[in-house]
């Protein structure tokens, strides 16, 4: 494969809306292509800033900024799904969006990702969409407990979410949301996590990763480990079989990742990110093209890079809050590849950085 016809020659400009970590990351793979980056986030303290050409600091909805974003860039993508649709979709009047506006809207709901997964012939848990107490005490007496309400947007690394024990909970369950929108969901007895980490670029063509094994705590991803253990190979192939339907169906462009629970009847999906993703983070050493290279490549109409493993086995582990105050022993250790944020101010539960371990 090569460079499609459209592509876009080193020395263009990719505009990135967000501006965390995962911008900033791609920012550096965007450079080493001998990319210009425009970030693009309302934040005082951008860390994607940090390592892009330019940065605007404003507010996403202000027409003045988008127009001025259009004229400058020659592709925008996104670093986080949580972005109001309409200035993406203004953009996309004016400017290639790559992921398309579809991706971004379908992952930003999780009955309408939930729906548009199954409608593709992929397996998820039971659930069912909510917006009334009534409503939420009906849909456990049709699923059970226990069960796990989560709001129907802006929820992340385990935010916006509530377990319910047994029926009894409802009421405080409804409360502790903010009695917003919602889908409640069967519990998923599964014995690992895994992500689909698949890419495709502007001609349709498909790459994807090995699956990590993803493992969590409170909520928040603490370590990706490959190659993944025998109960989640498995069921790689009919995940990623999924992953590239999804992509394909979205018509989507750059990488997508989609996680899964691993279970005795197949792989349940759990949700999907139109984006780069913390479980793919260990591709940067840990595979011979990086998501990030590989989503620039995508956006760029580049061809896709290999997603082949480096070395036989490979661990990310992420440093949350005061993790991050061990960087001294984690420099010092020999082969670490040590990733800081460039986060002022240490929080707990904030993804500060993380190490990735590759044995050759
Ligand atoms: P999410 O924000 O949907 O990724 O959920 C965060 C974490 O909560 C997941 O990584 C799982 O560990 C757990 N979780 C979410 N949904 C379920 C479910 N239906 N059954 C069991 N555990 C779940």
């Amino acid at each position: 494969m090569s460079a499609s016809p459209s592509a876009l020659p080193p020395g263009s400009t990719i505009g990135i809306l967000g501006g965390g970590q995962l911008g900033r990351m791609l920012a550096s793979a965007a450079a080493q292509l001998g990319y210009r980056t425009h970030i693009l986030a309302p934040d005082a303290e951008s860390v994607a800033a940090q390592t892009a050409s330019s940065f605007t600091r404003a507010d996403y909805h202000s027409r003045i900024v988008l127009d001025e974003m259009a004229d400058q860039v020659d592709v925008v993508t996104y670093e986080f799904e949580n972005i109001a649709i309409g200035p993406v979709e203004y953009l996309a009047g004016k400017v290639p969006v790559r992921p398309g506006p579809t991706s971004l809207s379908i992952a930003q709901d999780r009955a309408r990702e939930k729906a548009f997964v199954a409608g593709i012939g992929g397996r998820t848990a039971p659930w069912a969409a909510v917006s009334t107490l009534a409503e939420l005490q009906a849909a456990i007496a049709e699923i059970g407990a226990p069960a796990i309400l989560k709001t129907l947007r802006l929820g992340y690394d385990g935010k916006g979410q509530v377990r319910i024990h047994d029926a009894a909970d409802a009421e405080q369950a409804w409360a502790d949301i903010g009695e917003r929108p919602a889908i409640l969901e069967g519990f998923v007895n599964f014995s690992h996590e895994f992500s689909i980490i698949t890419v495709r670029g502007i001609d349709g063509g498909l790459a994807s990763y090995p699956p990590p094994w993803n493992e969590h705590k409170d909520g928040i991803l603490a370590r990706s480990t490959l190659p993944a253990p025998a109960e989640i190979a498995v069921h790689w192939a009919e995940a990623a079989t999924l992953a590239a339907r999804v992509a394909e169906a979205l018509g989507h462009v750059g990488v997508l990742t989609l996680e899964f629970f691993a279970t005795p009847e197949g792989p349940v999906f759990n949700e999907m990110a139109p984006r780069v993703h913390n479980s793919g983070h260990w591709t940067i050493e840990g595979a011979e093209c990086s998501q990030f290279e590989n989503h620039v490549r995508a956006i760029c109409g580049l061809p896709l890079g290999s997603t082949a493993l480096t070395g036989t086995r490979v661990e990310m582990e992420n440093l949350i809050g005061d993790e991050a105050n061990r960087w001294p022993a984690l420099v010092a250790e020999p082969g670490v590849h040590l990733h800081l944020y460039g986060k002022a101010n240490i929080r707990p539960g904030r993804k500060m950085g993380h190490v990735t371990r590759v044995t050759r």
